[in-house]
């Protein structure tokens, strides 16, 4: 058999490399602005026609090009990146070395116009399908402009492929939208058939944003801040209320890249799941910093998908820090993104020195004593107490907020208020007035702030108080046993599962054993429940449960508090008691979301002064 193998020619090499590099009009522009911003440029324009398929130009103020290097740079395996071995571990990181310009040179038509800072006279490349066509001299502004013309022109297989423009704007604009953001302190354009998309001026990551989506993201975001060992966490999420039925605008970078990470997405959106409604997504910026050493390699370079080494360590940590970003900020504070991403407070008065809260417990305090509605039980079942001093912490951020009833409830005394002095209750020593709410409609409480006026939700707000009551692990939860056990009976199937999930009922008060196949006898029910609809509510828990399985990041202890809060809480048309609604005023400003109910709704809102000035306009 005669010799077979043919070495191929670089012109036919160069094309199949660039397949991996430049698979759509958006790949090749990741590449140009990616050079550009390399270049150190501080403007970078990119102009469009036809969604990138007649032409993508980037022009720049970077640092420009060598005659010589005008040429090398479409050379395969010319960068000016890696000079040693040791820079290899750069590849990894960056995506390959001195590959996109050989690789767009081999499928366009490239015209390049670059200027040395320091030169008078910059030079011209135009070179088609990877061959030189003609170099020369030209007047040019310091910088440079590549203009990548018809792509694909000989690669019909590849162009026949491209979508719709619309489509492959949008990818292009993907694109654009990472690398601004990445780029903060570049001012960047982008222009499409001779209309203006972007106008993007140098700022600060939280303007950069604002610039793209528009300056309305400054009252849906909030600033996060992490900061430990592994990783370094900073960027803004979504308040609880502006989340979207899509996940669009999700962004994770990494050490200054634009990644994919669906177990971080996951860590995100957890923190997130008691707060929004279900099938509804947050959006996040977020930037994270980690040792590039702790980065696993084994992925490919121009993609966006890295493999941390600590990834359950970052896992955790991004979800507490959402968590806690999320608890942290409420719907009074908006975010000032003028200023640098710190937390919004007031600082305190100079010599000022703050002293821990103290818990006052009224010993007289009988649980039993309080006045009960008739049409169903007391709902405060003794646990306001353990409340207030287990969440002694976070209570002290509230207690500005709402000074509990003193007539037979613990009290936290507050050092002066610096944190949130807007937020200040109206109040005076000793006189219960101050505190004084009425109900309207028997649907909502109406109190009184020294900076406005105070609307609570009673149904959704007592929800979130016995949501975050039988979550909270460190306590069980009050057990009442019955009189007469009560018998409830299931299908087979639903009498599976509640035996599985008998564990977790048990630990949120529910005493039952298995008597039949199907049949549950229950001994003892958390206080607040009713007797009579228990069959009801653990069908109810049975059919969360099951809905739950179905998605993805439900979380069945989260699912099944849900349901129970839903079961204890106060209803909407139920009469309140003054102390009542002092009591749950006082429950809410200490859940850690007090502004949102278990299942996304709105519990309360705070018209300010102002804002009733302008309603009485
Ligand atoms: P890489 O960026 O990985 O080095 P490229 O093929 O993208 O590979 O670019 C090759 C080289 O061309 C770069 O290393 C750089 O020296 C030069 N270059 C490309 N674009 C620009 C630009 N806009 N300004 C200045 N130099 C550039
Ligand atoms: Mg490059």
């Amino acid at each position: 058999m005669s010799d077979i193998i043919n070495i191929l020619p670089d012109s036919v090499a160069n094309q199949i490399a660039a397949g991996e590099v430049v698979d759509r009009p958006a790949s090749a522009v990741k590449e140009l602005l990616e050079n550009a911003v390399d270049a150190g440029a501080s403007q970078i324009q990119l102009i469009l026609k036809d969604a990138g398929r007649t032409l993508i130009q980037v022009i720049d103020n970077g640092c420009g090009m060598s005659d010589s290097d005008a040429r090398l740079c479409f050379e395969r395996h010319a960068t000016s990146k890696i000079r040693k071995s040791d820079d290899l571990f750069a590849i990894h990181t960056m995506g390959f070395r001195g590959e996109a310009l050989a690789s767009i040179a081999a499928i366009a038509q490239v015209e390049l116009k670059t200027r040395l800072h320091d030169s008078e006279l910059g030079t011209c490349v135009t070179i088609e399908g990877c061959e030189i066509k003609d170099q020369a001299p030209c007047n040019c502004s310091k910088g440079t402009s590549l203009a990548v013309k018809n792509l694909f022109y000989n690669v019909p297989a590849r162009r026949n492929f491209l979508k719709k423009d619309t489509v492959e704007l949008s990818h292009i604009e993907e694109i654009f939208r990472r690398v601004a953001l990445t780029n903060c302190q570049t001012a960047f354009t982008m222009h499409h058939n001779g209309k203006m998309l972007y106008d993007l001026k140098a700022g600060n990551f939280a303007q950069r944003i604002c610039s793209i989506y528009g300056t309305n993201y400054k009252e849906r975001l909030f600033p996060i801040q992490e900061s430990s060992d592994v990783v370094e966490i900073s960027g803004y999420i979504s308040k609880a209320e502006y989340v979207r039925k899509t996940r669009g605008e999700q962004y994770l970078f990494v050490n200054d890249r634009f990644i994919k990470h669906p177990a971080l997405s996951a860590a995100i959106e957890k923190a997130y799941i008691d707060v929004i409604p279900e099938r509804s997504y947050p959006s996040y910026y977020l930037k994270l910093k980690v040792d590039p050493s702790r980065i696993d390699v084994n992925i490919h370079p121009t993609k966006t998908e890295v493999k941390f080494i600590d990834e359950h360590a970052i896992f955790a940590i991004l979800r507490a820090a959402t968590k806690k970003a999320l608890g942290q900020f409420t719907i009074a504070n908006e975010l000032n993104f003028d200023a640098p991403a710190d937390l919004p407070l007031t600082p305190a008065p100079d010599g000022y020195i703050p002293q821990a809260p103290t818990v006052r417990i009224n010993t007289n305090y009988n649980p039993f004593a309080s006045t009960k509605n008739e049409s169903r039980p007391s709902y405060s079942g003794g646990h306001s107490e353990s409340t207030f001093t287990t969440r002694n912490e976070d209570a002290s951020k509230w207690t500005d907020f709402f000074a509990p009833a003193k007539t037979e409830l613990p009290i936290i005394e507050s050092p002066q208020a610096t944190q949130s002095v807007a937020f200040n209750m109206d109040q005076t020593e000793g006189s219960d007035i101050d505190n004084a709410c009425f109900q309207l409609m028997n649907r909502w409480i109406v109190g009184k702030m020294k900076t406005g006026l105070l609307l609570v939700d009673q149904q959704r707000a007592h929800e979130r108080i016995w949501y975050e009551r039988l979550l909270n692990r460190n306590r069980t939860v009050a057990s009442q046993q019955l009189l007469f056990p009560i018998n409830c009976t299931f299908t087979p199937a639903d009498a599976d599962i509640l035996t599985e999930l008998m564990p977790e009922l048990a630990s949120r008060g529910f005493e039952m054993s298995q008597l039949g196949k199907n049949t549950f006898v229950v001994t003892a029910t958390p206080t607040g429940i009713r007797e009579e609809s228990l069959q009801e509510i653990l069908e109810q828990i049975l059919s969360d449960y099951k809905g739950s399985m179905l998605q993805k990041f439900a979380d069945r202890d989260q699912n099944l508090c849900k349901t129970l809060a839903k079961q204890m809480a106060v209803k909407t048309g139920n009469a309140l008691q003054q102390a009542e609604m002092q009591q749950i005023i006082a429950d809410l400003f200490c859940c850690h979301t007090p502004e949102i109910s278990p299942s996304g709704k709105r519990t309360m809102m705070i018209l300010k002064e102002k804002e009733l000035e302008e309603m009485m306009r």
